[in-house]
């Protein structure tokens, strides 16, 4: 029997092997899913522990992307919106908490921008649209259109919320290609974002993205991953591994590492890819004629030195910041003092550390014990590697000395604490991440030449959100699938 092989089931993988036996349609193909960890999920962790639901990763997803209804159903899930407070949103400058206001009079007051950031907002429609399709980052596009300040008192922040990034070096056409487009389309972003308003019932978004309402499950975000795997496993459609690492990965006979070399694959075959796997101290050789690679970039990186090592370089290039998740739980004091909202992005130069926070206790029900709330706060990213040397007690003091500014908490000391790190959290889409995509592709379509039946799946390929992971993880899978059974189906030529 013909195998398929995806290695990681983070949400990614799992999406892949779904659409892969969607895509076998009863024909003979093993889809195998080998994972490092001892739950499937990847980034997607939820802990529960006295009472308190805490995310270790994804706070939930949009849900604007057809695929994840069928992967939610296929889980047997029922979804779960987040509750109405999350519509308000709050931003720190100079140490200070600011609501973001809708309303333009109530904008002006609420002291995120001065008089004159306002007034060049107000002129954004009469600037002159870019026209050379030169890459900007983020913080220039936004100076361009906005001004410089509203470029770091609002854009700069939003970038470090959702990438844990730096504005200044993120690319704008790679990380929010919906506003490069609406300034293509509309010549503006204020005219697009009134004409967007002005069309009823359409969900189009904000000029930072598009729209959706924020999304996760009773039990957490990991339910999804954990039920997938669960349910899709039960009916037959695919096998996972866990605790199983790939090591290596080559195709047929290594000419750098033959079998008999110390260093390499003594059971590799020619005209499939081999892989070295180890689970539980054994390591053992396997063969699949296709295989997803749904791994974290560096690990991508790593795997594919020695089949592809100009693919290789291309992706150990792209950043990965350590992010740490940081969990503060407190008593009532603490409840009446926070906003009941989504949470706060931060501006940079305060006099606050942390990258932003989360007040989890009014986005879903039952995220913390009755009476006491759950703040989840990020630090380090792009702007602070220097957070990644920092023990879990300096994090849990740091945070809980900033949320202490920022919410007057004077003597109010934590009752639940939790630090979850993920040192290679969030691939940074920077300047030129599109032109080192295309130059991937480039070289995956030769590798198919020598090499075929190598698909990338992962956040770095099309966007970082948990719901974009989800669809470039489909459309690996089923094209992996696809692939290898027209082979096999082919008449044989002898
Ligand atoms: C702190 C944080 C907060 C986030 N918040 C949000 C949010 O609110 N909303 C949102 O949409 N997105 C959010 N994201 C982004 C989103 O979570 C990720 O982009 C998405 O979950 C990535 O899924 P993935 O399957 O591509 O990769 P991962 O989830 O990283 O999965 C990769 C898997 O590969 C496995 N693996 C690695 N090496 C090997 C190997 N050698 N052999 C076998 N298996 C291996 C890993 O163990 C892992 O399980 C957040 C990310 C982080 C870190």
């Amino acid at each position: 029997m013909k195998r398929l092989v995806i290695i990681g089931a983070g949400i990614s993988g799992l999406a892949a092997a779904t659409a892969a036996a969607d895509a076998r349609q009863g024909d003979e193909l093993e889809i195998l899913v080998l994972e490092a960890g001892p739950k499937v999920g990847g980034k997607a962790q939820t802990i529960r522990r006295n009472g308190y639901l805490l995310e270790a990763g994804p706070t939930g997803y949009l849900d604007n992307e057809p695929l994840m209804d069928e992967l939610v159903q296929k889980a047997g899930l029922e979804k779960l919106g987040a509750d109405d407070a999350a519509a308000r949103r709050f931003l720190v400058r100079d140490g200070k908490l600011r609501e973001i206001q809708a309303s333009p009079p109530r904008f002006l007051t609420s002291g995120i921008l001065s008089p004159g950031g306002v007034l060049r907002i107000a002129t954004e429609p009469f600037r002159k649209q870019k026209t050379d399709p030169k890459d900007e980052s983020v913080w220039e596009f936004a100076a361009r259109r906005l001004g410089p300040q509203a470029a770091d008192r609002i854009i700069a922040p939003m970038v470090l919320g959702v990438y844990a990034g730096d504005a200044k070096r993120t690319s704008l056409s790679a990380a929010f290609p919906r506003m490069a487009e609406l300034e293509a389309e509309y010549g503006s972003l204020v005219k697009a974002l009134i004409s967007l308003r002005n069309q009823k019932g359409k969900t189009s978004g904000g000029p930072a993205g598009p729209s959706g309402k924020l999304t996760s499950f009773a039990g957490g975000l990991d339910q999804l991953p954990l039920k997938l795997a669960e349910s899709c496993q039960a009916r037959g459609d695919f096998q996972v591994r866990l605790n199983t690492r790939v090591e290596t990965l080559t195709y047929g006979i290594d000419s750098a590492r033959p079998n008999d070399d110390p260093g390499g694959n003594p059971e590799a075959k020619p005209g499939v890819w081999n892989l070295r796997i180890s689970s539980n101290g054994t390591t053992k050789a396997i063969q699949a004629e296709a295989v997803v690679l749904a791994t974290e970039a560096n690990v991508a990186a790593k795997l594919l030195a020695s089949p592809a090592p100009d693919i290789a370089t291309e992706l150990k290039d792209i950043p990965m910041p350590h992010v740490a998740v940081v969990g503060l739980g407190f008593g009532p004091d603490a409840l009446a003092k926070a906003p009941r909202g989504f949470g706060a992005l931060i501006q940079r130069g305060g006099g606050i550390r942390i990258l932003g926070v989360l007040w989890d206790t009014f986005l879903f029900p039952e995220r913390s014990p009755d009476g006491t709330v759950l703040m989840r706060c990020m630090v380090g990213g792009a702007t602070d590697p220097e957070a990644a040397k920092l023990t879990d007690e300096e994090l849990v003091a740091l945070t809980h000395a900033d949320l202490t500014k920022l919410l007057n908490l004077d003597g109010t000391a934590p009752i639940f604490t939790e630090v979850v790190r993920w040192p290679n959290a969030i691939p940074q889409y920077e300047m030129g991440h599109l032109a080192r995509m295309d130059r991937i592709h480039t070289a995956m379509a030769s590798l198919e030449q020598t090499a075929p039946g190598l698909y990338l799946a992962g956040n770095y390929t099309a966007g970082v959100a948990f719901a974009k992971a989800a669809k470039a993880g489909d459309a690996a899978g089923r094209e992996a699938a696809e692939r290898v059974l027209k082979d096999a189906n082919r008449p044989s030529q002898a």
